[in-house]
């Protein structure tokens, strides 16, 4: 989900490189404000052109696929009903539709309209009543996405949000130009999508703050190399209504913020999208059958953080979590 006052903030928010000789490779760091979040990119090595061209790609997918830029193919998708695709475009719509038949439906890309009306694309929060979301209910249905060759179409009311998944193909396309320019070493931190390519400049994993959901603080630190980590966590959008609090991850079957007893997940794999989609699934699947899927999958771990503060670690992460609170890791 992008928003509108992105766009006004990305005018201001300039993209700011330091060049600086430290260590054997040039380091080079940028920021860029796209996809209504901060992204920061620092590359050991490579040079001025490779950042350009990443900077130049952040903001071209964000033009493909934004709900709220009357240029994007989204927009003209859900304002026409039917749009041809790029290959971006429809790599990412292809992707997230097999994660959300593998998710079970837990991840929709189909849930924009739902989105919308609990205020979170404009930040205009409310509460949206019964009748309206069971009338809005009717339009999400992810099986009723029609792709025929490079043609997207949907049925009348329904619209598509990418917002789940558009950090982690994004993660996907600069790390792959990253490796591709020979840079060994780099962290792209794509507003909580984070990709780690090879080891931190010197040697040994990187370390991944895995926050707190209730504090500003870490729970524990994961110690990575050569893959993504992806968080979703409800801490991240949400607003307050008569003491109860409402965030941004919505369960496809209620319309409602998901209530799933989780608080936050964190997934690690070596696919940016398939993080992303999982981590934005799995948050509204639960503890439970997010294991399931783990079981069932062979291509991420994860950790989770119930809503009373208990940790969860899958078991290929044992060894690489430091963490002072007590944790239970998950077998298979
Ligand atoms: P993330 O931050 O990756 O977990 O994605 C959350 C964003 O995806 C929200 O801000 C919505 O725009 C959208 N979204 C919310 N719930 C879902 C869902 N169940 N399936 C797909 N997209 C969703
Ligand atoms: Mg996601």
């Amino acid at each position: 989900m992008f928003l509108k006052r992105a766009a006004a903030l990305t005018a201001a928010f300039l993209m700011i490189i330091h060049l600086c000789g430290c260590g054997a490779e040039k380091e080079q760091e940028s920021m860029v404000f796209a996809m209504d979040t901060v992204m920061t990119m620092r590359l050991y090595g490579g040079d001025e052109e490779l950042m350009k061209s990443l900077e130049s790609r952040i903001k071209e997918l964000e033009g493909l696929f934004s709900v709220t830029d009357e240029g994007s193919e989204i927009y003209e998708l859900n304002h026409t009903g039917s749009a041809e695709l790029s290959d971006d475009t429809m790599d990412l719509v292809a992707r997230g539709l097999e994660l959300c038949r593998t998710t079970g439906g837990a991840l929709d890309l189909t849930v924009y309209p739902i989105v919308r009306a609990w205020g979170f694309t404009t930040g205009e929060y409310r509460v949206p009543n019964e009748d309206e979301l069971r009338e809005l209910l009717k339009t999400c249905d992810h099986e009723k996405i029609n792709i025929s060759g490079s043609m997207v179409s949907i049925d009348e009311g329904m619209e598509l949000d990418l917002g789940a998944v558009a950090k982690g193909y994004t993660a996907d396309v600069l790390t792959a130009m990253v490796k591709e320019a020979g840079v060994k070493s780099a962290l792209l931190d794509l507003g909580g999508n984070i990709s780690l390519i090879g080891e931190k400049p010197g040697g040994g994993s990187w370390g991944v703050g895995v926050r707190d959901p209730f504090s500003e603080e870490n729970i524990g630190v994961l110690r990575l190399s050569d893959c993504m980590a992806v968080t979703s966590g409800s801490y991240e959008r949400n607003f307050e209504q008569n003491g109860r609090v409402y965030h941004h991850i919505i369960d496809p079957d209620t319309g409602m913020p998901a209530d799933s007893g989780l608080a936050s997940v964190t997934i690690i794999g070596e696919e940016g999208t398939l993080c992303d989609g999982l981590s934005t699934a799995l948050f509204v699947m639960g503890l439970e059958d997010g294991l399931d899927l783990w079981r069932r999958m062979d291509d991420f771990e994860a950790v989770f953080v119930t809503d009373e503060g208990e940790i969860f670690i899958t078991e290929g992460l044992e060894g690489s979590f430091d963490s002072e609170h007590s944790y239970e890791v998950c077998r298979r």
